[in-house]
């Protein structure tokens, strides 16, 4: 599933290659997605220029003139800049043609993706307007993560991934930053204190930031938008030695995720 940093990738990628770019034509294959593909794309996009390719947790803002479109990835969905004359393939749901000859294609096998187009705020959009800070902002920091706890007994790594608290938190990045913070996952969110909030959202910006950088640097297929991840320390590692301590990580499920600790770094 892409997660934050494969669409922050995505986004920084789009962004150079799309921004200043006009759109001829609209080629809409699947009429439903997760959502009903709004079926007015093919006539009030052509026309319109691309000015920037935003991002509001795992949603991708595609800003034009007077109105925006709002790409989300879903599970297994993914963005490809190709040459105007390459055919459709099978899961090709959704083709943006721009005037110099590219296309903009949008796959996804399991259709969990979602299109949308608004002409008012995309932030305010109903599937947007509710979802928490950005993690790689000021606005996220130990002070709030504390703040927003207080009344909260679920487990601190389901906490973490409920996008109301924080956008776009994954289970690997929710992993990751439990163990470099050395709290173990299943504390009641509440039972934090300021100190490990601090820690936590150092981390959680961390993991996320260095997944992005990794990500941006790796080179990818020319017409592929893809990223490399992070080097997981816990995930994917039960019954592995922990890399700081070396006593053996512990694998559980939480919220029926996988989810891996080390039972002497993490109180
Ligand atoms: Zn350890």
């Amino acid at each position: 599933m892409p997660e934050l940093p494969e669409v922050e990738v995505t986004r920084r990628r789009l962004e150079r290659e799309l921004a200043g770019k006009r759109i001829e034509r609209v080629t809409v294959r699947a009429p439903k997605l997760r959502l009903p593909v709004p079926a007015e794309l093919a006539k009030v996009l052509p026309g319109r220029t691309v000015r920037t390719v935003g991002r509001r947790g795992k949603y991708l803002l595609f800003f034009c003139d007077g109105g925006c479109l709002v790409i989300h990835l879903g599970m297994t969905g993914f963005l490809r800049l190709l040459p105007g004359e390459t055919p459709p393939g099978k899961h090709d749901h959704l083709d943006v043609v721009l005037a110099d000859g590219r296309v903009l294609r949008f796959h996804d096998p399991r259709k969990f993706g979602s299109v949308l187009w608004t002409t008012g705020n995309p932030l305010e959009h109903p599937l947007l307007a509710g979802i928490g800070p950005e993690p790689l902002t000021p606005s996220f920091d130990g002070a709030y993560l504390f703040a927003a706890s207080r009344s909260r007994s679920v487990a601190v790594k389901l906490f973490i991934m409920n996008a109301a608290v924080v956008a776009g938190v994954g289970n690997i990045y929710a992993n990751e930053a439990l163990f470099r913070a050395r709290i173990h996952p299943a504390r009641p969110a509440r039972s934090l204190s300021r100190d490990e909030c601090d820690r936590l959202a150092e981390t959680v910006k961390e993991v996320l930031a260095e997944s992005v950088e990794q990500g941006s640097t790796y080179r990818v297929a020319e017409e592929t938008v893809a990223y490399h991840p992070l080097e997981f320390r816990v995930y994917g590692r039960g019954g592995v030695a922990c890399t700081v301590c070396g006593a053996i990580l512990e694998e559980t499920r939480l919220g029926n995720r996988s989810t891996v600790f080390c039972p002497r770094c993490q109180v």
